[in-house]
């Protein structure tokens, strides 16, 4: 268990995948590229049948696996919190607004595009500061503290803003 992301590619927009299956029932919306099946009245078992044609075509359609542009671990549960108690012993909700606000709570819910700019801001801001390491006296950067999860929302918020679409939590 533990914390990821996603950004969704635009290939299937930008006409860059191989041809769906029943395209006609294809649909985009900004959490990406889905096949609508109600109210068409098929049976349970062809149901399933496309929509399991639908996810396999979506694996390899194009050139990123699944359609994600990117995909990046974040953290475990206890990293996330550890990650989670920094932030606000940094005083988040007034210096690291749209991390404090939008950072994963659960294995749902997106960072808006609107404010992915502000979220890299603030991780590259964040990342300068310094704060007390709790096994010791030390003072320690927390970009070196928390490299690992600042490196992986740096690399989806740029995904973020190179493909215009959301950071989704996973
Ligand atoms: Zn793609």
């Amino acid at each position: 268990m533990g914390y990821a992301a996603i950004v969704r590619c635009n290939c299937y927009r930008d006409g860059l995948t191989t041809e769906p299956p029943h395209k006609e029932y294809v649909q985009v919306d900004e959490e990406g590229v889905y096949i609508n099946l109600d109210e068409l009245g098929l049976t349970k078992t062809t149901r399933l049948a496309w929509y399991l044609e639908f996810d396999s075509w979506q694996m390899k359609a194009c050139i990123h696996p699944d359609m994600h542009y990117a995909y990046e671990h974040l953290q475990n549960i206890s990293g996330m919190a550890n990650f989670r108690s920094t932030l606000a012993k940094l005083n988040a909700p007034r210096r690291f607004q749209a991390l404090n606000q939008y950072l994963p709570v659960a294995n749902s819910g997106a960072l808006p595009i609107e404010h992915a700019a502000t979220a890299l801001q603030e991780i590259n801001a964040l990342s300068m500061e310094y704060i007390m390491a709790f096994e010791s006296t030390k003072l320690v950067q927390v970009g070196i503290r928390h490299a690992y999860i600042l490196d992986a929302l740096r690399r989806v918020l740029t995904a973020s803003l190179e493909t215009n679409n959301p950071v989704i939590w996973i």
